[in-house]
């Protein structure tokens, strides 16, 4: 066997050719993939965790707790149920066509998809989409994130070892690596990562007329109501927010409230922090790290854009950035100009609900928006006057983990949705079927 890496055309032609024998297609093939996957996740979990350590500073508890097992979880979520969602579902029949016919729609796989992921959550955002691909019995070209080196490395590695190299490919690289495999026709992209390459994706798709699924970001914005308990606002707000060195795509990206519970958050946020990660977050290792030198410079160009409550110290050479709690934010500075993708928690004041609400809506449209407040009237017109791709009341990134929620943006935050059957959605065609008997 040569060494020469395969070209993008010859892997997705490999693919096409086994997804023409029809191999992916019987839900035996499937739930084994899938079982496979989750050998992979159990029995390599310390080696990808290690990884994820490397690229991020990622903590094994974190590792497991938002990639691994979350994983680990979206199988064990999809084996339990795939065979009730295959089931063709009846749909009545007009009475014009006789009482003898009948209709159903059936789930068909889509062919051979791509899935692109960004360095994030580098595991996860792989091979989560991945399990719907594989449940829905399609193969698959899987292109991990350059940005995080060693969790791309160890996929590549290890994901051939588990899963039907027929079927499943795995294509390490950057820009050029990904533009090569953009040029070639696929059923479906799937694609997360940031709107600027979103936009590249769909234009390539759009010249095979593929269809895409685009899990994009943006700001995700906070509203504390008054008199709510700040305490554990706080503590909700800072695990969420830092988590991940705050990258996250549905981390809060900046509080709004009314200056008096501004003024009574701040103390509350200092707590929390020092709670969460001590006095030095530095020497905690719970606490991760920036992705490289670009971000680490993007993000402490941020950190003037307001005065300092608790963090705003860095550390070059050890890509970290303290978390940190901004007050007296400018709605035009630069730390509101862009996602934040990084942990400074800029707090706006607005007068008070709506104003709150117009602020979010001269927006583009977040990938998630939290609330707290104990009114029922505040949380119902937030749901009924905003638009986001996700809502939590309460509990900022929680509903990601319910997999029976879909998960997606809406507008600039993305196009489409995944996670348990809406993932298999996503990954088929659910095609409609007649039958009217000959005789
Ligand atoms: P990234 O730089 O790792 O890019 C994502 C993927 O796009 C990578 O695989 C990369 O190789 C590929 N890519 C980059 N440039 C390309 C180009 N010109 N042509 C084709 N492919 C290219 O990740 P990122 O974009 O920096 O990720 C951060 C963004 O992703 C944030 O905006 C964040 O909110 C968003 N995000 C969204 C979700 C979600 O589920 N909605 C999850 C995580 C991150």
């Amino acid at each position: 066997m040569s060494n020469t890496p395969e070209q993008p055309a010859a892997t997705v032609a490999r693919l096409r050719a086994t997804f023409r024998t029809g191999r992916t297609k019987p839900v035996e093939w499937r739930t084994g993939q899938l079982r496979r996957l989750r050998e992979m996740l159990t029995e390599q979990g310390p080696e990808l965790a290690a990884a994820l350590h490397a690229d991020l500073g990622k903590s094994r508890t974190e590792a497991y707790r938002t990639e691994i097992d979350f994983t680990v979880r979206e199988i064990d979520h999809t084996l339990d149920r795939l065979d009730d969602w295959l089931r063709p579902e009846p749909a009545p029949v007009p009475a014009h066509l006789g009482d003898d016919a009948t209709a159903w729609t059936q789930y068909d796989p889509l062919g051979v998809v791509l899935v692109i992921a960004p360095w994030n959550y580098p595991a996860q955002l792989l091979l989560s989409p991945m399990v719907g691909a594989l449940a829905a019995g399609n193969a698959i070209v899987a292109k991990p994130s350059e940005l995080a080196p060693a969790t791309s490395a160890a996929l590549a590695q290890l994901l051939p070892a588990y899963l039907d190299t027929d079927a499943v490919a795995v294509v390490e690289g950057g820009v050029p690596e990904t533009t090569a495999l953009l040029a070639e026709r696929f059923d479906h992209v799937f694609y997360t990562g940031n709107g600027a390459v979103g936009r590249v994706v769909m234009r390539a798709a759009a010249e095979h007329l593929t269809p895409v699924t685009l899990e994009l970001g943006g700001k995700s914005p906070v509203f504390v109501d008054r008199d709510t308990d700040l305490t554990v606002v706080a503590d909700r707000l800072a695990r969420g927010k830092f988590l991940n060195a705050g990258q996250t795509c549905v981390a809060p990206d900046y509080v709004l409230t009314d200056p008096q519970t501004a003024a009574a958050l701040e103390p509350a946020l200092t707590g929390a922090v020092e709670a969460l990660y001590g006095k030095d977050p530095q020497a905690c290792e719970e606490y991760g790290r920036i992705v490289n030198e670009r971000h680490f410079d993007r993000l402490t160009a941020l950190l003037d854009s307001g005065r300092t409550v608790v963090g705003g110290d860095s550390d070059r050479t050890a890509k970290y950035i303290a978390p940190t709690v901004l007050a007296d934010v400018d709605p035009e500075s630069p730390v509101m100009r862009e996602e934040i993708f990084g942990p400074v928690l800029p707090i706006v004041t607005v007068a008070g609900l709506d104003e709150a609400i117009d602020f979010i809506n001269d927006r583009d449209k977040p990938l998630a928006l939290y609330v707290f407040s104990e009114s029922e009237d505040t949380r119902r017109r937030v749901a009924a006057e905003t638009s986001s791709g996700g809502l939590g009341h309460g509990l900022p990134l929680a509903h990601l983990t319910v997999s029976d929620l879909p998960f997606g943006g809406v507008g600039e935050s993305g196009t489409g949705n995944y996670h348990g059957r809406y993932s298999l959605e996503t990954f088929s065609h659910r095609k409609a079927v007649l039958d009217k008997p000959l005789s």
